[in-house]
């Protein structure tokens, strides 16, 4: 799975729509403190299901939307649309684009849409689990998060390896399986 595009409206300092296309190879995103560099990775993890707040350095989930500054009243939604080139999974999977998008707006809550469809958290979350680059992939790396992984206990680091073995859908969709 590669990501070819990234866009963004109203997320945390991306007040103005912003589209950002990825190219293949190494991508660097340089710039001053406080510009937004993590903000842009934390909108990825965000499109693809991540649900701790904390995570994402806010004390609630609608702290993702655009908060105003002296010059500029706060949004009422944000939107993030990560479009992703699926290779040929085998099975049922076929190779080709989709649009993942989600969107909160205040008081309303998250929801989902891939390609146009509305989809629950869980089916974007299987998408990208499946791929072994779910929201809590290892190949996220947030900053301050390598002292994390040091000090991490021993059934954290194999959460983390079970990440980065790409088995960690295979135990989500069992535990769907063992619900249902
Ligand atoms: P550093 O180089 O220090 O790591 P950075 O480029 O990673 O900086 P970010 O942490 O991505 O910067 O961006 C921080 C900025 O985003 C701050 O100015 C903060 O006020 C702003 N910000 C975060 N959440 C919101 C929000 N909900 N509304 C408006 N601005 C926000
Ligand atoms: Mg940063």
């Amino acid at each position: 799975m590669r990501f070819r595009r990234l866009k963004l409206s109203g997320f945390k300092s991306f007040v103005e729509p912003a589209d950002l296309r990825i190219e293949p190879g190494l991508t660097g995103i340089v710039g001053p403190n406080g510009c937004g560099k993590s903000n842009l990775l934390e909108a990825i993890r965000w499109v693809m299901g991540e649900g701790s707040p904390k995570s994402l350095r806010g004390g609630g989930m609608e702290d993702v939307i655009f908060a105003g500054t002296a010059t500029r009243p706060a949004r009422e939604f944000a939107e993030v649309s990560l479009l992703i080139e699926r290779d040929d999974g085998g099975d049922d999977d076929v190779a080709g684009e989709s649009e993942v998008t989600r969107r909160i707006e205040r008081g309303a809550g998250s929801a989902y849409r891939v390609d146009g469809r509305d989809v629950r958290q869980k089916d974007v979350a299987l998408l990208f689990a499946d791929a072994a680059t779910g929201a809590h992939s290892p190949a996220l790396v947030s900053q301050g998060r390598i002292g994390a992984v040091i000090a991490a206990k021993p059934v954290e680091r194999r959460h983390m390896l079970e990440e980065a073995a790409g088995i960690s859908g295979l135990h989500a969709r069992r535990k769907d399986a063992e619900q249902k």
